[in-house]
């Protein structure tokens, strides 16, 4: 019961409404590329301070460097507040909603939930996959050690049933 931010949803959500930040996100993001931090930082900080967060909140995707890490870190200290956990899904992100074999849909390219046609994210082409992993291993993989010193970082197994991953996640959660 708590708001789930997802900055790669916002980004594409302002793709979609044809906004400024959309149209800088989406040059950097058809490439492969991170979205410069200064663009993210503070959208995500702006959206913690709405009301709808006072209980908490769920960040994802973000951060995803260092600088992104330390700048949240700075605002939540201005705030009070502090990140509680970060959990780390030990598998590849594929960042889509369904997966072919692990979550497929019940009629192929159809929406469950909606009756939508189900497309390929331009940014989910293979050519732009393998350019977003080599970003992955430069600038997020450091996060795994900025979290483990922190004291804060779980490890949840991610290739187990998308069921057991969420009751893993909440089980951490409650501790
Ligand atoms: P995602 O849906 O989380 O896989 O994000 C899709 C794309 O949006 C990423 O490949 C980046 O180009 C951009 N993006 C999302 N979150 C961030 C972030 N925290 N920092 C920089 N770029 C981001």
């Amino acid at each position: 019961s708590i708001p789930h931010i997802s900055t790669g949803d916002i980004f594409r959500a302002n793709i979609k409404n044809g906004t400024e930040l959309g149209k800088k996100a989406k040059t950097y993001m058809d490439q492969g590329l991170l979205v410069p931090d200064e663009l993210v930082v503070d959208l995500v900080v702006d959206r913690v301070n709405q009301d709808d967060c006072v209980n908490g909140y769920v960040l994802d995707g973000f951060p995803r460097t260092i600088p992104q890490a330390e700048a949240l870190d700075k605002a939540l200290a201005e705030m009070g507040q502090k990140m509680d956990y970060a959990i780390r899904r030990a598998c590849v992100d594929c960042g889509a909603t369904y997966h072919i074999v692990y979550a497929p849909t019940k009629e192929e390219d159809i929406c469950d939930k909606c009756g939508g046609g189900l497309i390929l994210r331009d940014d989910d082409k293979p050519e732009t996959v393998l350019k977003r992993l080599g970003v992955y291993h430069e600038q997020t993989q450091p996060l795994i050690d900025y979290y483990t010193q922190a004291g804060i970082l779980k490890e949840v197994d991610g290739t187990v049933d998308i069921d057991d991953v969420f009751a893993e996640i909440v089980k951490i959660l409650g501790e």
